[in-house]
């Protein structure tokens, strides 16, 4: 089955076609740019920007895959979460694009495509998994069961960890988006100058959740640790030691819960997801833990891990051969849980 897929449901209008693990096409036009000097995303802005954008990537697409709309099985867009009046392009776009050329509709949930990134890089890659999902808006850990069956074992109770390089980043006066930033400038600094807290989620009968995350203290507490520095020494910050000591707290945390929930449910293989999979204190320490404890850890190339359709595409692939169509009806939503992916299909 050859998709076409529309994927904007933040910041990036992407349009890909593929066939199950074959990718003919991924277009992704980002609007960094022109967030950039707002320091964030701005939701009417980026609608805006997607309307703008849709249509030359769909044709793009098309041209650079090669192919016609008689090659083309279904369309999928993603309908959640995400803002609201991005996803609302996609899905209009790709509703339309699905009537007029009479195909199957797909709604596809994002957080399903950035795990389905996994199977675009690594072929012979089968459920049941653990997927360590770390991006701009969500940290989980998400027990893989089969197309559209999941469990959530593990999620933050406050930022998302990208969230939290994002927010570090600009009280280091270092510009939008902060993960890449703070990634080159930690491989120059000592992550063990500063020693900051992770954060730990606690349980109304004692002790910590042992899956769920916690940023925003960890924010803080480098807030905090600036606003002394710069009191101390009004010179010069050691912005280099500061990048380091926040990494290597976010990637302890994140490994240490992530290797404990694959060990306490008999998971083998653990598949990472979302624009933090990039980050080089993360992958080395998450691939240095598990093959400790003898469990294989797959990252997938950067251009997967950040948004992209080419993973709702690979969902909506998987979705359709098994008969899985959306209703005309289906509309867009700005949360819907992973377990809830089900609801996106007829019957
Ligand atoms: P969501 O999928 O939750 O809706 P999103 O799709 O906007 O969010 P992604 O595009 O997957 O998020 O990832 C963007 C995030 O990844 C940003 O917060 C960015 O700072 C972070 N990021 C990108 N590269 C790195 C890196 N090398 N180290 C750490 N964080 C990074
Ligand atoms: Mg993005
Ligand atoms: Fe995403």
């Amino acid at each position: 089955k050859t998709i076409l897929a529309i994927e904007t449901s933040c910041d990036e209008t992407a349009v890909a076609i593929v066939n199950e693990q074959k990718i003919y096409s991924s277009i992704v036009a980002s609007q960094i740019d022109l967030h950039k000097r707002y320091g964030g995303v701005v939701p009417e802005e980026a609608s805006r920007q997607h309307l703008l954008t849709i249509n030359p990537c769909v044709e793009e697409a098309l041209q650079v895959a090669k192919l016609t709309w008689n090659d083309i099985d279904g369309i999928a867009a993603t309908v959640a979460p995400g803002l609201i009046g991005a996803l609302m392009v996609g899905e209009t776009a790709g509703k339309t694009l699905a009537m007029i050329h009479q195909k199957p509709f797909l709604g596809i949930h994002h957080l399903e495509g950035h795990i389905y990134a996994t199977y675009l890089s690594q072929p012979d890659w089968k459920p049941p998994f653990l997927c360590l999902l770390v991006s701009g808006g969500h940290t989980s850990l998400i027990h893989v069961k089969d197309c559209g069956i999941y469990e959530q074992l593990g999620n933050t109770h406050d930022d998302a960890a990208g969230e939290a390089f994002d927010k570090v980043a600009r009280l280091l006066n270092l510009g939008y988006p902060g993960g890449p930033v703070i990634d080159k400038l930690a491989t120059r600094g000592n992550p063990k100058r500063f020693s900051l807290p992770e954060g730990k989620i606690s349980l109304p009968q004692g002790g910590y959740h042992p899956y769920d995350f916690s940023f925003s203290g960890l924010k803080t507490a480098v807030l905090r640790l600036v606003e002394k520095l710069k009191q101390e020494n009004s010179e010069s910050l050691p912005i280099a030691d500061l990048a380091a000591s926040f990494q290597e707290t976010v990637a302890r945390s994140l490994t240490k819960k992530t290797i404990t929930c694959a060990l306490d449910h008999n998971l083998t293989h653990i598949a990472v997801g979302g624009g933090v999979a990039a980050n080089s204190g993360l992958r080395d320490h998450l691939q240095e833990a598990a093959k400790k404890h003898n469990l294989t850890v797959h990252f997938p190339p950067l251009k997967l891990c950040t948004d992209n359709a080419a993973m709702i595409g690979c969902a909506a692939c998987d979705h359709l051969k098994r008969g899985h169509i959306s209703s005309w009806n289906l509309g867009v939503q700005s949360r819907l849980p992973i377990t809830d992916v089900m609801t996106l299909y007829l019957g």
